[in-house]
């Protein structure tokens, strides 16, 4: 049956509201595993049913024939529709058929000239964007190409609801990062390869599967192509079935792999980010994260990769890089703003502060509950009772980090001195304004 669930057909409504109210491009906010792309089919279906035209781009050509077998099941008129590469789109817009509706997948992606060159040629046409992550790698909003953010239900309700897996997080770091390099705002990949690439670390890495995952169907990301393949060779030598695929790998030859992953005869896959974005993969397990990153969107796509539902199943994340400590949990609730600017060096810090326990015994890693002593939930570790004091001192100062842009638009919004001066930095007010609301306030 071809029908939206409630909080999709909710997002529809929405989209055309914004629409009738005047917004010319919204942008979708659903997490992994929402059902982004029936929610775009249910869009273009509506859109063509009435002979308008849609136009499609996509960043990655692994995408277009996934989006069009969608698109054909859910009853989108086809011959109105043109899904294509954003790069063979924006050279050709001149025999383009003019549509009424661009959408744009994977919208955080969408700043680059090719896709404004293209938004600018059609001004009258509606945009739609979706993502799970409105935010660019520097951890700026979406505000030059979207006009409003339609967001729908979090990956914590998704989990409640069923219609995503629950997920054990495990940490075992396994390399020493410190020091890596960073490059264009991500870790540089020669210098995160080389201290991956050590057979110490090849080992831990085996033996952290074995403990934590043994036998389940797993996918590796990977920080290169070579890592990629020296971890499927790895687990190979140690009777761990493996293979590795890459956006080079042939297409007969990856659906072949693909397909023996579906079969099972595969364990593990092993990747760089082909299975990130919208790639469909049959389901599995587990994921393995090798690739420190600085991309939120980056480590929600693989970290959340594993979260398909299935009745009884619990998907287990382990995370050898510390992409829990730069990005907090997947499912953490985030708070998101079209305008948010570039974060600064000190909300990245505060980031990395996040309240996140890991277990010394068995590297379970979790949000602890806000009072009560905290016990790890997977091996049953009670953490000693002081460094839960010192915590919980910590933790007045981090009740302040909504997702993880810190930002107030109003006054109304601070609930201490701290959060007026805050604001009062980033209005550009004088340090006596915070003083004078803080005393109306009660503050001080
Ligand atoms: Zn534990």
């Amino acid at each position: 049956m071809k029908t939206l669930r409630p909080y999709q057909s909710d997002i529809v409504d929405r989209v055309r509201n914004a629409y009738l109210h005047g917004y010319k491009a919204p942008c979708v906010v659903l997490p992994c595993g929402g059902g982004k792309s029936v929610i775009v089919a249910e869009i273009a279906k509506r859109t063509t049913a009435k002979q308008n035209h849609v136009l499609f781009l996509v960043h990655r050509k692994e995408l277009i024939d996934q989006i069009q077998n969608t698109f054909d099941f859910w009853g989108v008129d086809m011959e109105n529709t043109d899904i294509m590469m954003v790069q063979t789109a924006s050279r050709r817009i001149e025999r383009l058929q003019k549509p009424a509706l661009i959408i744009t997948d994977e919208n955080h992606h969408s700043k680059a000239s090719t896709y404004r060159k293209i938004y600018d040629a059609f001004p009258n046409a509606h945009r739609l964007g979706v993502t799970a992550t409105p935010v660019r790698l520097d951890g700026s909003g979406l505000g030059d190409v979207n006009d409003i953010l339609v967001e729908g239900v979090s990956a914590k309700w998704l989990i409640e609801h069923h219609y995503l897996a629950p997920y054990d997080y495990y940490a075992p770091s396994i390399a020493d990062l410190t020091g890596i390099k960073i490059q264009h705002g991500e870790y540089e990949t020669k210098s995160v390869e080389k201290a991956l690439l050590r057979t110490a670390v090849f080992g831990d890495a085996i033996k952290h599967y074995r403990q934590l995952a043994n036998g389940k169907q797993a996918i590796c990301y990977c920080v290169s192509v070579n890592h990629s393949y020296a971890m499927a060779e790895e687990f190979k030598a140690n009777g761990i079935s493996a293979e590795h695929i890459d956006g080079t790998t042939p297409k007969e030859q990856r659906d072949r792999i693909i397909e023996r992953y579906r079969r099972g005869e595969i364990t593990i896959l092993c990747n760089v980010d082909l299975i990130s974005e919208g790639f469909d993969v049959p389901d599995c397990e587990c994921a393995i994260l090798l690739r420190p990153t600085k991309s939120l969107t980056l480590y929600i796509q693989q970290s959340m990769r594993c979260m398909r539902y299935k009745k009884g199943k619990r998907a287990i994340i382990i995370d050898h890089v510390g992409n829990y400590a730069r990005h907090g949990m997947p499912d953490a609730d985030r708070k998101w703003d079209l305008h948010a600017k570039k974060a600064t060096k000190k909300q990245e810090k505060q980031t990395e502060e996040l309240k996140i326990k890991q277990c010394p015994e068995c590297y379970y890693t979790f949000e602890p509950p806000s009072f009560g002593r905290v016990v790890c939930p997977a091996c049953g570790y009670m953490f000693p009772k002081q460094e839960r004091s010192v915590e919980h001192e910590e933790d007045t100062q981090l009740k302040q980090i909504t997702g993880f842009v810190l930002d107030y638009d109003s006054p109304d919004q601070c609930r201490n001195m701290h959060e007026l001066q805050q604001y009062a930095k980033k209005m550009g007010y004088k340090p006596g304004w915070a003083y004078f609301q803080g005393k109306n306030r009660g503050f001080i």
